[in-house]
Formats: C-alpha cells, sequence, structure tokens
C-alpha cells in the first residue's frame, strides 16, 4: 500500500492536470529545444490559437464570426454568380473581423525570431490575418540582433499561408495582389464588385468555401513537413485539412513532433512532445531554452 499512495503522489505532483495531455514542462520545451538546435530543417504549422491572444476573432466556437454571419453568402459560387452581392456582404465581415488594429503577440514574436535565427526555416500557417509576416517584418526593422544566423541573414522569412491572406486582394483575371483596406473602401463607396485596372474583378486574397487550395503552396507544405527534422503544431486543433495531415507526414518521416494547443488534438498520438499550454507563454519560453541551452 505504501508502495501505491506513492507513485499516486507522484504522479500528482509531477504530471498533469487533465488527462491524456500535460501542460508542458522543462523537460518538454528542453526536447523540443534541443531538436530545434540540431534539426537540418524545422516547420511550424500555425492556426487560430496563436491569433486569439490578439484579438483576432476565430471563426467557429462560442461567439464566432460565423454566429454572426452566414457563411453559405461568402462561398466561391456566390462570388461567382453575384460578386457585387459578395463583396456587399464581405465589406460587413471585414469590418467586424478587422476594424481593431491587431498586432502580432509574444508568440508570433517567438517564432519570427527563431525564423531569423536560423532554427525555423518556414512557418505555415492557417490563418489569414497576416501577423506572422507582420511579426516577421517588425523583427526585420528592429534587427540587429547580433544572434540572426548569417546564412540567411540575406533571405525573407518563409511564410505559407495555406488558406490566404485576408489583408490582400487578388485580381482573377492578371493574378495582381494588393492591399485590401483601400478597395474595401471603394466597395464602401460603392464599387460592386471592386474592379482591377485591367478590368478584373477582385476577389479576396483567402481561400473561401467551395474553392480550391492554393495547390503549389499545399504541394510546398507538405514537402517542408516531409522533409523536416521537426514539426511543430501551434494553436491549431488539427482538424481541417490540409493542416489535419502535415503533423502525420512530418512523423511519418521521423520527424520530431511537438504539438502545443489548449485543446487535445486528433494527433496527440503521433506527437513526441503534446501539451496543453498558453502559446503566449510558452513560445517565448522554448525561445529563451534554446538560447540558454
Ligand atoms: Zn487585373
Amino acid at each position: 500500500m505504501p508502495v501505491t499512495i506513492a507513485v499516486i503522489l507522484f504522479t500528482i505532483t509531477t504530471t498533469s492536470f487533465c488527462s491524456g495531455v500535460r501542460r508542458s514542462s522543462m523537460t518538454d520545451l528542453d526536447r523540443l529545444a534541443t531538436a530545434l538546435r540540431n534539426a537540418e530543417t524545422a516547420v511550424a504549422l500555425t492556426g487560430a490559437g496563436i491569433s486569439a491572444p490578439s484579438g483576432v476573432p476565430t471563426f467557429r466556437g462560442d461567439d464566432g464570426v460565423w454566429d454572426h454571419f452566414d457563411e453559405g453568402q461568402f462561398t466561391y459560387g456566390r462570388f461567382q454568380s453575384d460578386p457585387a452581392g459578395f463583396w456587399a456582404d464581405r465589406l460587413a465581415l471585414h469590418r467586424a473581423m478587422f476594424d481593431g488594429e491587431y498586432e502580432p503577440n509574444v508568440g508570433h514574436e517567438a517564432l519570427a525570431a527563431l525564423e531569423r535565427e536560423g532554427y525555423l526555416d518556414a512557418i505555415c500557417t492557417q490563418n489569414t490575418d497576416g501577423l506572422h509576416t507582420a511579426a516577421a517584418a517588425s523583427i526585420d526593422t528592429g534587427a540587429g540582433e547580433g544572434t540572426a544566423d548569417p546564412r540567411r541573414a540575406d533571405e525573407g522569412p518563409t511564410i505559407l499561408e495555406l488558406h490566404g491572406n485576408a489583408r490582400r486582394v487578388r485580381c482573377t483575371d492578371c493574378g495582381a495582389r494588393t492591399t485590401a483596406e483601400p478597395i474595401f473602401d471603394r466597395v464602401s463607396d460603392g464599387e460592386r464588385p471592386p474592379t482591377c485596372d485591367c478590368g478584373g474583378i477582385y476577389k479576396p486574397d483567402v481561400v473561401l468555401f467551395g474553392e480550391e487550395l492554393p495547390g503549389a503552396v499545399i504541394q510546398r507544405a507538405r514537402s517542408l513537413a516531409l522533409e523536416s527534422d521537426v514539426f511543430l503544431a501551434i494553436g491549431s486543433s488539427l482538424v481541417v485539412e490540409p493542416a489535419a495531415s502535415l503533423p502525420r507526414l512530418a512523423a511519418s518521416s521521423g520527424a520530431t513532433v511537438g504539438i502545443v494547443n489548449l485543446e487535445a488534438t486528433p494527433c496527440d498520438g503521433i506527437a513526441d512532445v503534446a501539451c496543453r499550454d498558453d502559446i503566449v507563454e510558452a513560445l517565448p519560453r522554448l525561445r529563451d531554452r534554446i538560447e540558454t541551452q
């Protein structure tokens, strides 16, 4: 009996609040930090969980965007058949989602720093808010930290936006991309649908319901997952494709897979480290561990 009690006490004091998945311990972070230091290729995948601390509304869940808007009005089919009506509704959606000035949080900044310092080769994101790009830009303009990897100093950040970027629009004829905000102002002034100089109709540069995913971007993400020695999935529930299969691809080719998410994910079972953790705490700590190891 004393042995049993000791085992129970040991279990309570060293592991989890929740069954199955643990909050990250220093051992978890050390393990990921060591793997990142030694990796030839390391890739991060992020989902809505990394942007929630910046205040970006989520689409699903309690009080999500689709509680307030009819997602059936935002399909590719409607864009094609009724572009004027689509853009009128899209303006309302965009204003509801992006009227606040969102800033990258310390989670975005930690990933951008790891990328800049050569510990991460690419950031794949399911998010369309552009915050990884914003974090990378702010690091570059505030650069000068002597830790940057000189091998990568001249390269821009590799950020693969799997579902596009809501801060841009794209011409459906010539493919030109431009900043969304002035186009939304034109929509607000009555130009519906807004058109490019070439006469083509602009479309939000995001993947709409019923629209094909950007094949080249998805293929690149899959290749990176297969090549990776370390694959980190951060703030994603890992239920939507293609994100759902990327950690499995990485694991199938022998990568160390780390998952950091507040909720359990279907991929936790194949992960080397899976923890329910607050991203804004875990990622800066992970970066600290890499630098102090
Ligand atoms: Zn055009």
